[in-house]
């Protein structure tokens, strides 16, 4: 578990005020691996006692995702999801349950960046990369 002094830190990192609402969010995202929705989110928040508007959540979660502190993702049925660790990896989606798991395995992740920098054109880069397995 982080520190909220961490959380404001990386807030201020990205030229954000740190508001109690910008941090609580923050801290609710990285320390779940559930992927929430922002309905999801709302409970989550409400159990920590921090009451938010839909809007207010929406709003942050966007300037969130445009600073890159996280990133977003669909679910099975189109739902957007957010996750706090915007580095690439893997996500498992179960048609079933539309729980989105994360897969993390070091070699997988360094060989498909490895490769896919050997083989773009001469200086193009991509903003995002994202592997989605359905099961
Ligand atoms: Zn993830």
């Amino acid at each position: 578990m982080q520190k909220i002094q961490e959380y404001r830190a990386k807030i201020k990192e990205v030229g954000l005020k740190a508001t109690p609402q910008r941090i609580s969010i923050l801290k609710v995202l990285t320390e779940t691996d559930c992927h929430p929705s922002a309905d999801m989110l709302i409970k989550m928040l409400e159990k920590e006692g921090h009451v938010m508007s839909v809007g207010t959540i929406y709003n942050i979660l966007d300037t969130f995702e445009e600073k890159g502190l996280i990133i977003k993702l669909h679910d099975q049925n189109e739902v957007m999801r957010f996750d706090a660790i915007t580095t690439f990896h893997v996500h498992m989606i179960d048609d079933e349950t539309n729980n989105i798991q994360d897969v993390h395995d070091e070699k997988l992740e360094s060989l498909i960046t490895q490769r896919l920098n050997e083989i773009l054109p001469e200086g193009l880069t991509y903003n995002h990369m994202e592997l989605i397995l359905r099961v």
